[in-house]
């Protein structure tokens, strides 16, 4: 049911309820977060991070969305493209900050999509139309720094552990496994909130972080990182409507912000670059 303030005082009065209570469940998340496992230290940016989910519960939420996203998918399994996504995954998964996931790619043969994504658990999916913008490998390897960068920082679940308090409740956060029409209700939402729902500013500018130093300890050079985003930035200035590049920012907002930020945070990943990589 959509607020409606307009419907007389009662509205109101359980509007400043839920506001209440959404404001004490605040104070009580801070609370819990100083004290309780539920908050974790993001890797690299070592921000502290409140997740009521489990590392189980993202594999299983991640798992399950990934195989409902593959069925529907038309999926390519050799080739040139399939050989570059495998070569840049390869190189990168035993540079990042695994929290143990189960690590799985796929390549979609879909050169309208200019997209990828990492579910939580580890499962990448590559839509062919990406690859032209990311050009080479270097490339490749910025769009999957940035992607499993939202994983291993449970950006997903953490968005659920904030935004299933508005949307469905505690109940559904609290034994969303415990019946299957929750599990099912809890899967409907990971995928909204996973691969249709924009990230925000703040998690897109980490994953651009963790991915830049994943990108640059696994050899690749960072500076492609800044240049990469450029090329989006300038396709999408350039009026490419249909090619599917409106479906990728809206999962991914593009702006001078981020190149800027990429380029100050270039030093630090250079330093991470291993002698004779390139
Ligand atoms: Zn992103």
């Amino acid at each position: 049911m959509a607020w409606n303030l307009a419907q007389g005082d009662g509205v109101r009065g359980v509007y400043r309820g839920a506001r209440r209570l959404l404001a004490a469940w605040c104070a009580l998340a801070a609370l819990v977060c100083a004290l309780a496992p539920s908050c974790q230290t993001v890797a690299v940016t070592g921000r502290r991070q409140f997740n009521m989910f489990s590392l189980e519960q993202d594999k299983q939420l991640g798992g399950e969305a990934y195989a409902d996203a593959m069925a529907q998918s038309k999926r390519i399994t050799s080739g040139p493209q399939y050989a570059q996504v495998k070569r840049v995954v390869e190189r990168l998964i035993p540079v990042v900050d695994d929290p143990g996931f189960e690590w799985e790619f796929n390549v979609i043969d879909d050169p309208k999509t200019v997209n990828a994504w990492c579910m939580p658990g580890g499962k990448i999916a590559v839509y062919t139309g990406i690859l032209p913008v990311a050009q080479d490998d270097a490339g490749l390897a910025v769009v999957l720094g940035h992607e499993i960068a939202h994983a291993v920082a449970r950006h997903g679940t953490e968005r659920m552990t904030t935004q299933g308090v508005g949307s469905v409740g505690l109940s559904i956060l609290a034994s969303q496994f415990e019946t299957a029409a929750k599990h099912q209700e809890a899967l409907l939402l990971a995928t909204d909130l996973l691969v249709f729902k924009p990230w925000g500013r703040d998690n897109e500018l980490e994953a651009d972080e963790i991915g830049l130093m994943y990108m640059a300890k696994a050899g690749y050079d960072p500076r492609q990182a800044s240049e990469f985003w450029k090329r989006m930035a300038a396709l999408s200035g350039g009026g490419a409507a249909g090619s599917g590049l409106e479906q990728y920012f809206s999962t991914h907002p593009s702006n001078a912000e981020r190149i800027a930020r990429l380029e100050r945070l270039l030093p630090k990943a250079l330093a991470l670059v291993p002698p004779g990589a390139g």
